[in-house]
């Protein structure tokens, strides 16, 4: 059986710093407390390891101890709970990925003039939510493009993307909302490693019997890389760790190819492989 893997599968930039600065928490630690605020990457056991290794994730800053420390995520937070955090007495590490930052200091500084702030993406991640907190939550936040029709027609309006959604979405959403809006800015924020990623992964599902996409069951850019691989290739399954993969379903599969959300650390990529090859010479 021949294995395609994509390329740029797995942990992006943004994350392997963040998970770096985890580490070194970890390593360093002096006698304070350190939490994560919302679990730091999408990906369980890596949450896991650090938990085990004292870094406890919290959904609500009251539960944060004085003179703890507080990890930010990837996804970064809404202005308000940076506020907040800082009147506290903890220390904050902020790991947001400088991509989301820009994308917050866009949205930020076309509030401040008066625009109105149109964000694509979905209205539930963290990193939308965040992001809307850095307009006083007064975004429009598009999911899709029927969405647009619900939207009233606007004056000046600045519309950014969640990093992680599809050059597709941004596409067909941007032509849509010229026809709502009189001055539209946009600034298309979808990441590169994000776009580099799904380019990889629609290729190679083109060209195999079979799909494996690894990531956790909450990472949304894991979820639109399986939805992109599913239209090219019917035998696409998404999977958390090797231990999910039932070698059954790879009878007759000739060529299986390989791609990893932005949380799936190598070793884990690594552990697929070698279930896959090793389950061959078994047979
Ligand atoms: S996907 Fe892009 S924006 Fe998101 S954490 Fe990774 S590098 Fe940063």
């Amino acid at each position: 059986m021949k294995i395609l893997i994509a390329d740029n599968a797995g942990f992006c930039f943004g994350v392997k710093r963040a998970v770096r600065m985890a580490y070194d928490q970890v390593n360093n630690s002096d006698d304070s407390k350190t939490y994560a605020y919302g679990e730091l990457i999408h990906n369980p056991q890596v949450v896991k390891d650090l938990e085990d290794k004292g870094i406890k994730t919290i959904e609500h800053i009251d539960e944060l101890d004085e003179n703890s420390k507080i990890l930010i995520r990837t996804h970064g937070i809404p202005k308000k709970i940076y506020e907040e955090l800082k009147n506290k007495k903890v220390e904050i590490i902020d790991m947001t990925c400088p991509f989301v930052k820009r994308v917050q200091k866009i949205v930020n500084g076309y509030y401040k003039k008066g625009y109105s702030i149109v964000i694509i993406g979905d209205r539930n991640h963290p990193e939308v939510i965040g992001v809307n907190g850095w307009c006083n939550n007064s975004a429009y936040v598009i999911q899709s493009t029927d969405d647009v029709n619900s939207l009233p027609f606007l004056d000046k309006t600045c519309v950014v993307a969640q990093t992680t959604i599809t050059q597709k979405m941004w596409e067909d959403i941007l032509d849509l909302l010229h026809l709502k809006v009189k001055e539209l800015i946009s600034y298309n924020t979808i990441c590169d490693a994000t776009n580099k990623r799904q380019s990889s992964a629609e290729k190679i599902s083109k060209e195999v019997d079979m799909m494996i996409v690894i990531g956790g069951k909450n990472s949304s850019n894991t979820q639109k890389l399986k939805k992109i691989c599913e239209k090219n290739c019917d035998k696409t399954i998404q999977v958390e760790s090797a231990d999910e993969i039932d070698l059954i379903t790879l009878k007759d599969v000739e060529t299986v190819g390989i791609t990893a959300g932005a949380s799936t650390p190598d070793y884990l990529i690594q552990e697929v492989i070698d279930k896959i090859t090793s389950g061959r010479k078994e047979e």
